[in-house]
């Protein structure tokens, strides 16, 4: 995809600050970081979801984010990360090509949980989550 950033640093059209590679992944520093050692993990090939991410290539990325999560801790002396994916642009996904984030957490960051995603937590009863697992079952 020729206007996609994401797309240009694996094409090396932009500079990146690589830190792994292979045939179907690469890792690069993230340009703002929230901490440092903030990486992103992506799939050479242009996919702009989870969803339209095929088997194989999810395999390979999270094999990366497996392997580079604890690297990436050990680099920063970092003792957790926070490893996450904006998954579509109404969970903030800004740029449209699959990317991991592992972001160094450290005690006194100030950072939050994935609880704290968001403020209007909704209240579930049995029988709702009872047909959400069934919805859930059968698409998957
Ligand atoms: P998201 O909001 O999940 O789409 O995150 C996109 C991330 O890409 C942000 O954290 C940006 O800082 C990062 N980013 C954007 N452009 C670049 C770039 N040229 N090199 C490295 N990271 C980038
Ligand atoms: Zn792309």
């Amino acid at each position: 995809m020729d206007n996609c950033i994401f797309c240009q640093i694996v094409a090396g059209d932009i500079p990146s600050r690589t830190v792994y590679e292979d045939d179907d992944v690469l890792a690069f520093l993230d340009v703002n970081p929230l901490a440092p050692g903030h990486t992103l993990v992506i799939p050479k090939d242009h996919h702009e979801t989870l969803t339209e991410l095929p088997e194989d290539e999810g395999d390979a990325v999270f094999s990366a984010l497996h392997r580079l999560a604890p690297a990436v801790e050990v680099a920063v002396d970092a003792p957790a990360s926070t490893v996450a994916f904006n998954n579509g642009e109404a969970a903030g996904q800004e740029v449209p090509h699959v990317h991991g984030h592992i972001v160094p957490r450290f005690d006194d960051d100030g950072g939050r949980p994935i609880h704290a995603l968001v403020s209007d937590q909704p209240e579930l009863h049995d029988d709702e989550l009872d047909d959400i697992a069934a919805a859930i079952a059968e698409e998957r």
